[in-house]
């Protein structure tokens, strides 16, 4: 659980500009397009030939995280990434994030600095631009909203409605592990709650716990399919689940799909995990969300390259709308795939 914080400066002693100041004053500029960032009215971006992807995400405290268990810098580093790959999954390139933060007197200035040393970690390794947002107070907990800008030429962007019967279906990484590591941390909060003297040991765990609270955005499967020309003919990133997120394609493509089980990638810490909580390791990857991994559809051209790139999964078929969405078990038999995936209502 987490570490007390040692020294303790208040919010109101500092002021609202000297904190904008304390908290971005390290951040160094690393894309050209960005023509002004913070300290004006509003920031400038060339957008140059290309078109502009935005996507914007709210992160309440009780609901989308829980300090009990989320260490701040890793807080800020995951409420950028999981913005970054929302325009990863458009096939386009993230250059600028705004972040706003409403926070209560609970934090302390030192508090908030571990927050943005962790997204400032996040923007130098996906060198994006922190080019502005907002500083206001809240009357209980913390709420963080970052926007990310991107780019893309229009002939690249892919959308979700783009796959088509007989496209494959591939995924950039192992799935099911985030869902786990967020049952581990669920489970230890409640030990520690009944006694707080019990020490707690994620040593063994670490593979899942990491996939939780310090996700990567699938950068390497986008600068892949521009260095092989291909352009996926629908993507998501698995927010919500594989079932759900796959749903989505499904529906806005107008088409069925079939997952073959056995090829769905879960990483083997996870799967035992998954059997010692008695849960099958192919629903955790099925239901579980925050992977953030991609999910796409590639047509027939596309798919015979991806076969010899590494880090590509396949995993499934478009099928006609009339098939419906199913998975193939292991041993050949057919079932519905339902959205059961991450309900934040
Ligand atoms: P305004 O009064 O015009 O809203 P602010 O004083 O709120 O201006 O912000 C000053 C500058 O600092 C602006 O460029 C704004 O985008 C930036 N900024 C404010 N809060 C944050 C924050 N939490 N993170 C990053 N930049 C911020
Ligand atoms: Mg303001």
């Amino acid at each position: 659980m987490q570490e007390e914080v040692q020294k303790r400066t208040e919010i109101n002693e500092l002021g609202e500009f000297a904190l904008i100041q304390l908290l971005t004053s390290e951040f160094v500029k690393q894309q050209p397009s960005t023509l002004k960032g913070i300290g004006d009215d509003a920031a400038v971006i060339d957008a140059a030939n290309a078109c502009t992807v935005v996507s914007t995400d709210l992160l309440i405290e009780g609901i989308h995280f829980d300090l009990m268990y989320t260490p701040l810098k890793h807080l800020g580093y995951k409420s950028i990434v999981v913005n970054l790959s929302d325009i990863y999954a458009m096939n386009a390139i993230p250059t600028q994030v705004t972040v706003s933060i409403a926070v209560s007197n609970r934090f302390s200035v030192e508090a908030i600095e571990e927050l943005y040393e962790g997204i400032r970690r996040a923007c130098d390794f996906y060198k994006v631009d922190l080019v502005g947002g907002d500083t206001t107070s809240s009357p209980k907990g913390l709420v963080i909203s970052v926007t990310a800008i991107g780019r893309q030429v229009k002939e690249k962007i892919v959308y979700r409605d783009g796959a088509k019967p007989g496209d494959q279906i591939f995924v950039t990484g192992e799935i099911g592990g985030a869902y786990l590591g967020l049952q581990i941390l669920e489970r230890e909060k409640q030990i520690f709650l009944e006694d707080s003297k019990v020490k707690i040991d994620l040593e063994n765990q670490k593979y899942v716990v990491e996939r939780f609270l310090k996700p990567e955005a699938s950068r390497i499967s986008v600068f892949q399919f521009a260095k092989s020309e291909i352009i996926p003919t629908s993507m998501i990133d698995l927010s919500d689940g594989l079932s759900s997120d796959l749903l989505h394609i499904c529906t806005q493509s107008k088409c069925g799909a079939v997952i073959f089980e056995e090829n769905v990638p879960i990483n083997t810490e996870a799967q035992l995990l998954a059997i010692k909580f008695n849960l099958d390791p192919i629903t955790c990857a099925l239901n579980g969300g925050e992977d953030y991994e991609l999910l796409f559809t590639a047509n027939e051209a596309d798919s015979e390259k991806l076969r010899f790139l590494p880090g590509f999964y396949h995993i499934g078929e478009i099928a006609e709308v009339s098939q419906g969405v199913k998975l193939r078990s292991s041993s050949g038999k057919f079932h519905p795939i339902s959205a059961q995936g991450w309900k934040h209502f």
